[in-house]
């Protein structure tokens, strides 16, 4: 008997679409997040990342809804504590694209011990901070990226406290991509953002994103941004954190990237391969038997 092989269907690009879930965003009108989001979207279309190969993370604040955006596997935790949960799972499953997701409060207060030791490890993970300068979830007290002399509803009398530097701090700690992006800067930010997911190892981007509601950057940020100097070396540290120390605009676009990291071999592969190759309860007898 002749029998005929069924043509293999081609595969339909994927289109924004095709990332965006059924959840619709409750951010206030005109918030920066959106322009966040899109891009995300865009980036994950221009990079082609199969859905069962991504895992969006965050901690808590109005920028951390944003797993329940991407039609992908997520995790909303806890405040401060998106990076620890991206290690976890890029321990886990090597072979996730981890993406992690928070605001500047998230990021530089309460979860401000995590990032160093995130950026230190190198791990393939993108952290990507909407930075608002504000804490909005909560309705408006500083952060600690807020202007000195800001007065909110914390801080009637104005901010004694300085800002920090987000992209001299991810320098500092050794993060091996370091970019800044403004979320009124859609194509800008997407190409970012599909630089930092590509790159081999820890990538942290810092976007300007403003609350609308709490704190309105847009003319601000406008004012006080600028293109990345032409003939930044993006493969010098030192020149990175000079830059980011002495600006007197900010500087959008990749302050540093580092060499691809080199696979830190049975550090990654073992525990995945352990757990590829145990069952589940098993796994958890054997954890549950240590305390018995
Ligand atoms: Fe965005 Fe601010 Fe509204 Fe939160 S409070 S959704 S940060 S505009
Ligand atoms: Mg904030």
């Amino acid at each position: 008997m002749v029998t005929t092989a069924t043509p293999i269907q081609e595969q339909e690009p994927k289109t924004v679409a095709h990332y965006r879930s059924s959840l619709r965003p409750i951010w206030c009108a005109g918030c920066g997040d959106f322009g966040v989001l899109a891009a995300f979207y865009e980036a994950l279309v221009a990079l082609d990342i199969d859905k069962d190969n991504l895992c969006v993370v965050s901690g808590i604040g109005c920028s951390s809804r944003f797993p329940g955006f991407v039609d992908a596997y997520g995790y909303h935790g806890l405040h401060g504590r998106s990076l620890p949960v991206a290690t976890g799972v890029k321990m886990a499953r090597p072979d996730q694209t981890v993406v992690a997701f928070g605001g500047d409060g998230d990021y530089f207060s309460i979860g401000a011990g995590h990032l160093p030791h995130a950026a230190r490890r190198n791990l393939d993970i993108t952290a990507i901070v909407m930075d608002n300068q504000i804490y909005g979830l909560t309705k408006g007290q500083i952060s600690p990226t807020s202007p000195q002399t800001m007065r909110t509803k914390s801080t009637p009398y104005g901010s004694h406290d300085m800002p920090i530097n987000p992209i001299g701090y991810a320098l500092m700690y050794g993060a091996s991509f370091v970019a800044r992006a403004f979320s009124a800067q859609r194509q800008v930010m997407n190409k970012i953002m599909t630089r930092a997911i590509q790159h081999k190892g820890f990538s942290f981007i810092q976007v300007m994103s403003p609350c609308v509601t709490f704190h309105d950057t847009y003319k601000t940020y406008k004012d006080i941004t600028q293109p990345m100097p032409e003939g930044h070396d993006a493969s010098d540290r030192e020149g990175a954190m000079h830059l980011a120390m002495t600006e007197e605009k900010l500087s959008l676009g990749v302050f540093y990237e580092g060499e691809p990291m080199e696979p830190p071999g049975d550090y990654i592969n073992d525990p995945y391969i352990e757990v590829q190759q145990t069952d589940a309860t098993e796994r958890l007898n054997t954890y549950l038997n240590k305390f018995a």
